[in-house]
């Protein structure tokens, strides 16, 4: 076990290492981040902040031989690098799990392989694959790139051959998933800890809603039968001892109308969809990343209170004016979370607010509320 006092690492200095590290910060261990932007939110608050690329070998070094262990905020990280890293520190997850979240193919190939649903897909190498590919699916269909892509980007409709031809070359003529576009009854997500032992554990059933792509709320406890919960879950979990999984993972799933699960993808760190965590559960999923990356137990992951997490993204902050705190401060049972990011863009999360209330119906109002007195629409 590591203990506190050690230092930790972490890939990546965006609001999910921001959090990492404050969770890190208030168990007693210390904080490097590597991270190339100066201003990065994880790297303003950890005690060391190496500013570089994450291919940087010099820089991987420095971060290995500080650290007692290192762990991701984002699965773009190369997989070479965190083997690199693997040489001088442990690292969770490791290589061979990101390996297969960072690309869609690699991804959806392994969960049908371990005989689970996901959106009837093609792997799409080249551009001569896209005749067999639009052959074998219903449209509407949905071309995404294989990596890289987050947030809606990197994807793109298309009905026929012509107009996924169209697209292919669109996205750049790089490796794609061709997909059916499924009707979605509601979106949902598990997120769960693995521990080094294997011991895992489980938060409640998250239900997600978008806008632009963009996770907009997360709902808890999400409102599907328990047998739908209870699915949900004991698929996530075998997605993550398939990998081996060391550390916090989400998977998202979408509902059909017909009740049915399919797994859309995995993210191999804490995910937005578990931000309710820090103020609605006994242990946040931050906390759980730091466990596991200490190899400590998992926390106990009981929902202390129904919740909405509302995303607040860069489009409220108009003319560069922040919006009026004030008014969500006036509603004791409504957290916020702020990054600490310089600039506000349209789309750029922000920050997230955790609205609490003692039924999902209450948090879902006290959310909506909240949104119109920031100016949201
Ligand atoms: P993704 O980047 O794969 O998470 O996709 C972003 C969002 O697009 C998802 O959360 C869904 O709302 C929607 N979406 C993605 N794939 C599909 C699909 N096969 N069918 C219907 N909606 C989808």
């Amino acid at each position: 076990m590591i203990l506190p006092g050690a230092t930790l690492g972490v890939l990546g200095g965006g609001q999910l290492g921001r959090m990492f590290t404050l969770a890190a910060h208030a168990m007693g261990y210390r904080v490097a981040v590597l991270d190339p932007d100066p201003h990065s939110p994880a790297g303003l608050i950890a005690e060391q902040h190496i500013c570089a690329d994450y291919r940087d070998h010099a820089a991987l070094q420095m971060l290995g031989d500080e650290c007692a262990a290192v762990t991701t905020e984002f699965e773009n990280v190369p997989a070479e690098s965190l083997e690199y890293l693997a040489r001088h520190c442990p690292v969770r997850p490791g290589a061979s799990a990101v390996r297969v979240a960072q690309d869609r193919i690699r991804e959806k190939t392994f969960v049908r392989d371990l005989g689970l649903a996901t959106a009837p897909f093609v792997p799409i190498h080249e551009e001569a694959d896209l005749e067999a590919g639009v052959a074998a699916l219903n449209p509407p269909l949905l071309l995404k790139t294989a990596s890289m892509g987050y947030d809606g980007k990197g994807q793109v409709e298309v009905a026929d051959l012509a107009g996924a031809r169209a697209a292919f070359e669109r996205l750049g003529g790089t490796p794609c998933v061709l997909e059916e576009k499924v009707s979605l009854e509601r979106e949902v997500s598990v997120v769960l800890v693995r521990g080094l032992e294997g011991d895992m554990a489980f938060y409640p059933l998250a239900e997600n809603t978008h806008v632009g792509g963009i996770l907009d709320t997360t709902r808890v406890p999400a409102s599907v039968p328990p047998a739908t919960a209870d699915l949900a879950v004991e698929m996530a979990g075998r997605v993550a001892e398939a990998l081996d999984y060391c550390g916090v993972l989400a998977v998202e799933f979408f509902v059909t109308p017909a009740g049915e699960l399919l797994i859309n993808e995995m993210a191999p760190r804490p995910h937005n969809s578990g931000h309710f965590t820090l103020d609605a559960a006994l242990t946040s999923q931050f906390e759980q990343q730091v466990r596991a990356l200490c190899g400590l137990p998992p926390g106990d992951t009981l929902l202390l209170s129904p919740v909405v997490m509302l995303n607040l993204l860069g489009d409220l902050w108009r003319d560069g004016e922040a919006p009026p705190w004030e008014r969500l401060f006036a509603h004791p049972n409504a957290k916020l979370h702020l990054y600490g990011k310089r600039e506000a863009r349209p789309g750029r999360k922000m920050g997230h607010c955790n609205c609490l209330a003692t039924t999902p119906e209450d948090a879902a109002a006290l959310a909506e509320e909240i949104r119109a007195a920031l100016g949201g629409s």
